[in-house]
C-alpha cells in the first residue's frame, strides 16, 4: 500500500518536475556545479607504499600501481581493527549494549541535531570520502562526489522526517530497538549512510556492517557520524565473515529489522537465517531504456551511456537493456552513434580526473566475466569489450546485439559495462519486452510525444521511472528510490523518500487515547 501511495505520488509529480527549482536538495545540486572546482585528490596525493594486509592488497590491481594508501593509513584504520569482531559472545553484548542504549530516548529534536550535524561533516569530509571511495572501491571521482551529496540531503532530509514521526495525533510510533544495516560496495558512502541515518532518526540503533569490499569507507563513516554525536551505544561498526553475519547477527533475536541493499538472493540467503526476518531489501535490477522514433537521439545516445556505463555498469539502477523502436531500430543513425559515444569513453583508473569508466571492484568472474566474453544464440558483439589488464578488473565497453528475447542478456543483470540492445515494432511491443523480466527497479523512457511518455508510465514495470533523462542517480526526496517485483523485498517504502522511516518501526495508540 504504501508503495503504491508513493508511486502515485511520484506520477502526479512528473509533470511538475520540468523546470522545478531543487532548492530543497542543495547537496545534490551543488555536487553538478562544483564538481569542475573542487580539489580533486590527484595521483599526487596517492602514496603508493605497499598495504602491510595482503588481502587488501590483493584486492588492488587496477592494472597500475596500487592507490590509498592515504586515505587507508590515515582514515578509518583504527576503527576497522576494533570492528573485527568474531566471538559470538561479543557480538551478543555489541547487540545488548545497543538494545539497552539511550538513542531512543532522546527527543526527535536531539536525534535530528545530531543528524543535521552529521550533514554537516559529510560535506566537510568530501575530499576523504572522495579519496577513499576510489581508493578502496574504485569509484571514480564524478561519480563519488554526488555520492557524497546524496549522503548528505539523506542526513538533513530523515533528520526532519523523524521530527514528523513524533507528531502524528492518537498513535505513538515505536521504532526498532535493533536495525542491521547490510549495504552493498556500489555506493559505499551514500548506501550505507542513508540506511543508517533512516534508522537513527526513526531511533533505532544501528548495527553497520560494511561491505567487505569497501570496509573502509564504512569505517569513515562510521567515524563522521560518532563524531557528529552519536553515542556508541546507537552506533557500533562490525565486520564480520558470512556465516557470522547470518548465524550471529541476522539470527539475533534482539536484531528487529534488517536494511539490506543487494542482490535478490542475498535476500533469499538472509531469509534462510531467519524466516520472519523484517527485511527491508533494495534488490537486483535488470533496466531498460525505451527510445521510440520522436525521441531527441542526440539526448538518447547521451542518457543511455551515462545510464549503462557509469560507475562501469555496476548499479542496480544501471541500464542493461536499450529497446529500439520502430525507425530507430530499423536506421543506422542511432546505433552509429551510440558506438561512437561509447567506445570514446575514457577508461582508466579512479583517481585520475579525465576517466570516465573506472575498474571492476573486483576481476571480472561468474555472470559478468560471461556476459563480457560469450554470446548466446542471435547475438553479435556491436561493441566487443576488451580486457585491459591482466586480471580482468578494467574493461572497455560491451555492446551486445541482435539479442533475443527471453534470452539471458534480456533478463539477467550482469552488473558490469554490458549493454545489450534489442528492438521492437511498436512501443507497446517495447514495454511487453522490458516488462517480462523479474525485476522492477528502474525504467527511461526517450520520447517527445507526451501520449507515448503517458502510456509508457501507465504500463512499465517498475519502481524508478525516468523521462528523457538517465536511469541512475536518484534524488533524496526529489526522487526517492526504491524497487518493485522481484527488485524489492519488504514494506516497499523507498529510500529517500517521504514513508522510508514508518518501515523501520511500528505504531502503538498514543497514551492520551490508549
Ligand atoms: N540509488 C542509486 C541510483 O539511483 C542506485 C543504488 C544501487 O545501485 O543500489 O542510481
Amino acid at each position: 500500500v504504501l508503495f503504491a501511495r508513493e508511486r502515485d505520488r511520484f506520477l502526479a509529480s512528473l509533470s511538475a518536475l520540468d523546470g522545478e527549482p531543487a532548492d530543497h536538495v542543495p547537496a545534490a545540486r551543488r555536487s553538478a556545479d562544483r564538481y569542475a572546482a573542487i580539489d580533486v585528490p590527484g595521483p599526487g596525493r596517492f602514496v603508493n607504499t605497499p598495504d602491510t594486509d595482503p588481502a587488501v592488497e590483493a584486492n588492488r590491481t587496477w592494472g597500475r600501481e596500487i592507490l590509498g594508501r592515504v586515505a587507508g593509513s590515515t582514515l578509518g584504520a583504527a576503527a576497522i581493527d576494533a570492528a573485527r569482531v568474531t566471538d559470538p559472545a561479543a557480538l551478543d553484548a555489541l547487540i545488548t549494549g545497543l538494545r539497552e542504549g539511550t538513542w531512543g530516548s532522546l527527543s526527535a529534536q536531539e536525534r535530528a541535531a545530531v543528524l543535521h550535524r552529521a550533514g554537516e561533516l559529510l560535506e566537510a569530509r568530501r575530499a576523504d570520502l572522495l579519496e577513499v571511495m576510489a581508493s578502496e572501491a574504485g569509484k571514480t571521482l564524478d561519480q563519488g562526489d554526488p555520492e557524497v551529496s546524496e549522503a548528505i540531503d539523506f542526513a538533513h532530509f530523515y533528520a526532519e522526517r523523524g521530527l514528523e514521526l513524533a507528531h502524528v495525533d492518537g498513535a505513538r510510533f515505536v521504532p526498532a530497538r535493533v536495525t542491521l544495516v547490510t549495504p552493498p560496495w556500489n555506493f559505499p558512502v551514500a548506501i550505507p549512510a542513508g540506511s543508517t541515518l533512516a534508522a537513527l532518526a526513526a531511533g533505532s540503533a544501528v548495527v553497520l556492517k560494511p561491505a567487505q569490499e569497501a570496509e573502509r569507507c564504512g569505517a569513515v563513516l562510521a567515524e563522521i557520524l560518532w563524531e557528529a554525536g552519536v553515542p556508541r551505544d546507537a552506533l557500533q561498526l562490525v565486520q564480520v565473515d558470512e556465516s557470522t553475519l547470518g548465524q550471529t547477527l541476522i539470527a539475533h533475536p534482539h536484531v528487529d529489522r534488517v536494511i539490506l541493499t543487494g542482490a535478490y538472493e542475498t535476500a533469499e540467503l538472509f531469509r534462510t537465517f531467519r524466516p520472519d526476518l523484517p527485511l527491508l531489501a533494495e534488490a537486483s535490477g535488470k533496466n531498460s531504456i525505451i527510445v521510440t522514433p520522436s525521441a531527441d537521439l542526440d539526448l538518447a545516445v547521451r542518457d543511455v551511456v551515462a545510464s549503462a556505463f557509469g560507475h562501469a555498469g555496476q548499479k542496480c539502477s544501471a541500464a542493461s537493456l536499450v529497446i529500439l523502436v520502430g525507425s530507430v531500430a530499423r536506421s543506422r543513425r542511432f546505433r552509429t552513434q551510440l558506438l561512437d559515444a561509447a567506445s570514446s569513453l575514457v577508461v582508466g583508473p579512479p583517481d585520475d580526473p579525465q576517466t570516465q569508466m573506472g575498474p571492476l571492484v573486483a576481476p571480472a568472474s561468474g555472470k559478468l566475466l560471461d556476459g563480457l566474453t560469450t554470446l548466446d544464440e542471435g547475438e553479435h558483439w556491436s561493441l566487443a569489450p576488451r580486457r585491459l589488464d591482466a586480471a580482468g578488473q578494467q574493461w572497455t565497453p560491451g555492446i551486445r546485439s541482435g539479442v533475443v528475447r527471453g534470452s539471458t542478456s534480456h533478463r539477467v543483470e550482469y552488473f558490469g559495462p554490458v549493454l545489450s540492445v534489442m528492438t521492437a515494432e511498436t512501443l507497446d511491443d517495447a514495454i511487453n519486452i522490458a516488462n517480462d523480466i523479474d525485476y522492477g527497479l528502474t525504467a527511461g523512457i526517450q520520447s517527445l510525444d507526451p501520449a507515448e511518455i503517458t502510456t509508457w508510465i501507465r504500463r512499465i514495470q517498475a519502481g524508478n521511472l525516468y523521462v528523457n533523462r538517465g536511469i541512475t542517480g536518484a534524488i533524496v526526496q526529489r526522487q526517492p528510490f526504491g524497487g518493485w517485483k522481484k527488485s524489492a523485498v519488504g514494506p516497499g517504502t523507498k529510500a529517500g523518500g517521504p514513508s522510508y522511516l514508518l518501515g523501520l518501526g511500528s505504531w502503538e495508540p498514543s497514551e492520551a487515547t490508549a
